[in-house]
């Protein structure tokens, strides 16, 4: 009898996005007249960057000779993407962080949930709430918490963002052996400030735990002051992994191209507390398991670093932070408080009433669709997320729907 892994049965099955689906499709039948403006889920709106299009046609065309031809490739991503990535993401800000660190991968997704396959099933998890939801489901696959009552799992150590810590919680006051740290974060569009991650290193390094930081949305940081990578901070390569996506930072949500970056200082430690290295492992895990990023992909993601590439980028991201500046002027006009939308393209509204009464408020007056903070944790009832991503004419639409519907 083929028996399943009955961690599966813990999971809560995820309904926000089918409900909100499932409550747009009713709206609209019932309202063909007042098309809904998406302002829901976080995919991209705008098309590759010319830069990367045209990389991709050249990559593709020297698969079509002999001479020029690539079949499997590195596991861990060419020298050429790698090497990039090192050089203008990291080493530009100072960062000690060399090439064979990187790990190229086709989403940060698969490699957030992926990461924890390496560590024991009973080392103690600090997740925040509200979060980016593949960080505790694949811990609760794994095994590594009880069941789910009263909006959370047993046996997890929750990080509490609140107004109060403006949704960056501080270091627990218990040990923990792995925290999960997202900045700028979805959903709220907080952003953690250097001395705030300096804390989380330090309580790292005092417990021998580790930080896996996903800076998915790094590049719609515009605050001089705030800290683009981890590695920013002092002795973060001892205890810290990085996620990063080309997916928000050029649309390469439907292209797949992302990385992690696993400094050599990083240690794990097996049952008599013997230090093992961390990049040897997650190396072993990425070659058995992952056949690397098409050739054509990881071109395109390369020019994203060519002079044309970084300018169209950056007129990309503008466009978005823009449409995020709209929408959060527009919410705290009408009184609401916001967080997020300065160095992100989420905004975090407190709807002082129930998420889906809110959502459910926005659609039926507005015809504009949000996301209900409850989805994402207990810590996000109350709140919405409005996301940038879209055009411009549909924000501004979706916003002067909204000032009429609630003012
Ligand atoms: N990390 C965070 C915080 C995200 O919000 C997302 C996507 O929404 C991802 C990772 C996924 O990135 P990718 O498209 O590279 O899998």
């Amino acid at each position: 009898m083929i028996r399943m892994n009955s961690h599966y049965k813990k999971l809560k099955a995820s309904y926000l996005f089918s409900d909100i689906a499932k409550r747009v499709s009713a709206f609209q039948e019932a309202h063909p007249e007042m098309p809904v403006i998406r302002l829901g889920i976080g995919d991209v709106t705008r098309a590759l960057p010319e830069a990367c299009i045209q990389a991709l046609h050249k990559a593709v065309e020297e698969m079509a000779s002999e001479a020029t031809f690539r079949g499997y490739g590195p596991e861990q991503g060419y020298a050429f993407l790698r090497e990039a990535i090192a050089r203008n993401d990291f080493q530009s800000r100072g960062c000690a962080i060399e090439a064979d660190e990187v790990f190229v991968s086709d989403g940060a997704k698969c490699d957030t949930g992926n990461f924890q396959e390496l560590f024991s099933t009973d080392i103690a998890i600090a997740l925040p709430d509200p979060v980016y939801p593949a960080y505790l489901d694949t811990n609760v696959m794994a095994g590594r918490t009880g069941v789910f009552s009263d909006g959370r799992y047993s046996g997890l150590i929750y990080l509490d963002g609140t107004k109060d810590n403006g949704f960056v919680p501080p270091v627990p006051d218990q040990p923990v052996d792995l925290i999960y740290l997202c900045y700028p974060n979805n959903p709220t569009g907080a952003t953690a400030t250097r001395a705030q991650l300096q804390e989380w290193v330090d309580f790292a390094r005092a417990q021998k735990a580790l930080i896996l930081f996903d800076a998915a949305y790094e590049a719609f940081i515009t605050d001089p002051a705030i800290p683009h990578s981890i590695y920013e901070i002092p002795g973060a390569r001892e205890v810290a992994v990085e996620f990063r996506s080309f997916s928000k930072t050029a649309g390469f949500t439907g292209t797949r191209c992302a990385f992690t970056v696993v400094p050599k200082d990083c240690k794990v430690y097996d049952e008599d507390g013997a230090a093992h290295s961390l990049h040897a492992l997650w190396n072993r895990r990425h070659c058995t398991k992952f056949n690397g990023v098409a050739y054509p992909i990881q071109k395109a993601a390369e020019a994203v670093y060519s002079p044309e590439g970084k300018a169209q980028v950056q007129a990309i991201i503008q466009g978005y932070l823009e449409n995020a500046s709209v929408i959060r002027n527009a919410m705290a006009a009408l009184g609401f408080d916001c967080v997020g939308g300065d160095n992100s393209p989420y905004i975090w509204v407190d709807g002082r009433s129930d998420s889906w009464e809110f959502f459910d408020r926005l659609l039926k007056n507005a015809g504009v669709v949000c996301t209900p903070g409850a989805g994402f944790g207990r810590c996000g009832e109350g709140y919405i997320r409005i996301s940038a991503f879209n055009s411009r004419e549909n924000v501004d639409k979706a916003m002067a729907r909204i000032q009429k519907a609630l003012a």
